[in-house]
């Protein structure tokens, strides 16, 4: 089967590029992403695709009002300057990638019975000494407006630095492009990192026919009682806290699932792949299978 190089959807796109002689093949969602500076002074819903828009130049021409946030409540928010703006979009590109990329190795199945071929499966290996296997990245593509997007994402900004916004995927705050930290309770003395605007971008990498993509441990969380269930769906065990679906920035094998489902599609193998994080990785560098040293003898076509 000839791979599929790009996979275009209304979810989010996908393109997998075949390894070279010394390069690793690389499947990298493409999330394009609207975001889109809110207007204070109008009500909206978010949640609906509502996202009222102002910039002001200066600030005699800051607009002011209060912006329900993810729980409803009222947060005093003005109007994003130009300059702010600007540079909240670069740095929201940046460290949303930098949360997600180079973090998430997939292993493709080994035996030629589960759908790889021994020309699929070469075209898995860029190094004949490290076992086959893909880089898992994320691109954000930031477009002009609405139209074409995957994700319309509005973003408030706050009246000032103290406040908090809890942010939802429809609309975040102008500090979630930062990196915060948190202790709980549960975890005492253990910080937990996280990049709040690379958590919401997550929501978004959806299946096409689900509104979101959910917390890592929403499942579970559902089998307690309701006031226990939003703490819970954020990971109830610290393995789960960590991830960037729970509330952390590692990517554990939940997060892997957007690239696993696009990864079956795109070499139509659908049974056998893993997801290995890049730290465990390393110590697998020397395990490379009969098949792939088999493989490595023969001269490539
Ligand atoms: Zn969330």
């Amino acid at each position: 089967m000839v791979f599929r190089r790009a996979i275009m959807q209304g979810n989010f796109d996908s393109v997998l590029e075949p390894a070279q002689p010394g390069r690793t093949a690389k499947l990298t969602i493409r999330l394009k992403v609207a975001l889109l500076p809110r207007d204070p002074s109008v009500a909206a819903n978010p949640r609906a695709g509502q996202h009222p828009t102002h910039l002001a130049n200066n600030m005699t021409q800051v607009r002011r009002g209060s912006v329900p946030d993810a729980n409803g409540d009222p947060v005093a928010c003005r109007s994003w300057l130009v300059h702010e703006w600007n540079a909240f979009k670069i740095q929201f590109k940046r460290i949303v990638e930098q949360t997600w990329d180079n973090q998430m190795i997939l292993l493709p199945p080994d035996g030629a019975e589960d759908g790889l071929n021994d020309n699929d499966f070469l075209q898995l290996i860029g190094n004949p000494r490290i076992p086959a296997h893909v880089e898992c990245a994320l691109d954000i593509e930031l477009m002009p407006g609405i139209a074409g997007s995957h994700a319309q994402i509005g973003v408030v900004h706050l009246a000032s630095p103290d406040l908090s916004f809890r942010n939802f995927m429809h609309l975040i705050s102008n500090d979630s492009a930062e990196m915060g930290s948190r202790v709980k309770d549960q975890w005492p003395g253990r910080r937990i990192y996280h990049v709040t605007a690379a958590h919401e971008v997550g929501h978004w990498l959806r299946d096409p026919s689900a509104k979101l993509y959910e917390h890592i441990d929403r499942a579970y969380a559902e089998t307690l009682p309701a006031d226990e269930q939003d703490d819970a769906q954020y990971g109830h065990v610290l393995s789960k806290r960590l991830a960037i679906m729970g509330s952390g920035n590692l990517a554990t094998e939940y997060e892997a699932q957007p690239w696993l489902g696009r990864i079956r599609r795109h070499t139509g193998a659908l049974f056998g792949w893993s997801m290995v994080h890049r730290a465990n990785f390393a110590h697998m560098i020397s395990t490379v299978s009969g098949r792939q040293q088999r493989l490595a003898q023969q001269p490539r076509i």
